[in-house]
Parts: structure tokens; sequence; C-alpha cells
């Protein structure tokens, strides 16, 4: 166990929610809420949205616990936002279309087209209608060519962005399919994509002053994405990219598929799945904004 462990039962007494436990599983729920853990499972649902923990859940006296970090990090942010004030207001948003001139991104030679381009179709269409809903909204690129990453970060700061939406498409082996939606890992948390602390999870970094709305920004726009397309959810995941670490307000980078694999790629490549993306993601920052106005109605 990397840090002091929570009772789920507890968790579910605080916030005055019912719990279904059998041996390994507990169920926490409201009239409107749902989450659902497994044993040794770091991943759990929210609503039927996955999104993954710090730490995996452990078995103690009092059934299953979490860490008190995924508590603070994690269901907190989910389940009682309001504790989060100030909410951060939203007006204007800064979209980064992934990679750029010399860089590809990843590519698909079957397919005949890469990243680079997908990515600035899709930043393209989601400023439209981000714009059409009464946003700011700015591009880190608006053609092909190559930004540093630490510069993209950079035109949020300079731009006093109050969001930022990094897109990119994955690739892997030729069976991976789904979407995940990244947010910056916690101080003393591994990122998802390990399961023990390296030294350097110490540092705090600017871009953790919002871990509460990165979280409740990642499960929003994940929870859009996979209602809004048919593609396995593979979760809202915590990583520490360079395009999240400096940011001054909340951000997510967004991993809108599989390029490398037949169908999901062949998705990617249509105008009409991407549309359907933008309008997903849009939605996502919808559902996210009105958090933000549950909080506070001036946000
Ligand atoms: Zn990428």
């Amino acid at each position: 166990v990397l840090s002091a462990a929570f009772p789920l039962v507890n968790v579910a007494q605080r916030m005055g929610m019912q719990v279904q436990e059998t041996e390994d599983r507990v169920r926490i729920y409201s009239e409107w809420t749902q989450l659902e853990f497994k044993l040794h499972r770091r991943e759990f649902k929210m609503n039927g949205v996955q999104v993954f923990l710090g730490e995996p859940v452990i078995k103690g006296q009092k059934g299953l616990y979490v860490s008190d970090l995924d508590v603070t990090k994690t269901l907190r942010p989910l389940l009682t936002p309001q504790i989060f004030k100030p909410a951060p207001k939203l007006r204007r948003i800064l979209i980064d279309p992934g990679h750029g001139g010399k860089d590809p991104g990843a590519e698909n030679d079957r397919l005949g087209y890469n990243e680079k381009t997908a990515t600035l179709d899709l930043a393209r269409r989601l400023k439209k209608i981000l714009e059409a809903q009464g946003y700011q909204v700015a591009l880190t690129r608006n053609d092909d060519t190559f930004i540093s990453l630490t510069r993209r970060s950079e035109m949020a700061v300079n731009l006093k962005a109050d969001l930022f939406i990094s897109l990119h498409f994955n690739s892997a082996v030729a069976s991976v399919s789904g979407i995940e939606t990244f947010v910056f890992t916690p101080q003393n948390q591994p990122s998802t994509s390990r399961s023990t602390l390296h030294r350097s999870d110490a540092i705090l970094s600017p871009g953790n002053r919002f871990d509460a709305w990165n979280l409740i920004l990642g499960y929003s726009i994940q929870r859009s994405l996979s209602n809004g397309l048919k593609s396995p959810d593979r979760g809202v995941r915590r990583a520490r990219f360079m395009v999240l670490k400096n940011l001054e307000c909340p951000g997510v980078l967004v991993e809108g598929g599989f390029i490398s694999n037949t169908n999901e790629g062949k998705n990617i490549g249509s105008g009409r799945y991407r549309e359907k993306m933008a309008e997903s993601i849009a939605s996502g920052v919808t559902f996210y904004h009105k958090t933000l106005k549950r909080v506070d109605p001036d946000s």
C-alpha cells in the first residue's frame, strides 16, 4: 500500500449514500450517482464511466478500502465538487491539435493519413461548435506547423485561457481500440501507466493547482465521448504530460481512438465521425460548465 487507506463504507456514510457490498465488490449509490469498485482493481465506474484511481482497491476489516489520496483527489471531486470552491470561470478556451509539421504523430499507412491531420481537423470542428455556444476559442496551431510541447502550454498561460484541451489519436498493436481522457497526475501518486511510486512523483507542478477541476473536466469529457461514440471506454487516466504540467487553468488531453486499429482508424479518417467526436467533446465542456455553475453561478 502506498498511503493510508479509507473504508468505502465510510465514504458512502459521509456522503449520505447507500452501500451494497459483496466479498470483492462495493456499489455506492444515491438517486443520481452510482460508483462501482472491485477488489484489487485500480479502475472503478462512476455512472458507468471508467475512472482510474492512483492505487488499487484493497481489503481490510471494514470491507474494501481506497487510499486517502484517492478519496481526496478522485472521489471527493466527483461526489462533492462544491468543497473545491472557488470554481474557475469559463470563457476562453484554447484547443491544442497535437503534433504538426515535422512531427506527424501516429500514422496509418494503409489508410493513408496521420495523427497531425486528424487532430487539426477535429480542433477546427470543435472550435466552430464552442464558438457558436458563445465561448472565445483559440487554437495553438491552425496549419501544419511544428510547435514544441512547452510552447503549447505557454500559449494557454499567455492567453489567460480558462480551459485547455489537447487533441490526440493513439497507436498500439492493431487489436486495441477505444477512447481515453488524460488529466495531470496528482502529487505523490503514480501515473496510470505505472503501479509503483517514483521519487519524481513527489514533485508538485503548477498544473496540480487544479487537480480537482482537472478530474471533473476529464470525467465530463470521457463521459460524453463514451456516450456519443460507439468506441470502448478506456477511462479517465492520469499522466504527467508536458502540455498539462505548467497550465494555469484546468486541462485535459483526449486520445480520441487508435489510428492503428482498422475499424477505429477508418472511423477517425471520416469527417462525419470527427464531427460527432467534436460534438461529444463540446457537450463534455457544457457538462463541466454546468458543474462549475452549480458550485459558483458566476463561473
Ligand atoms: Zn499524439
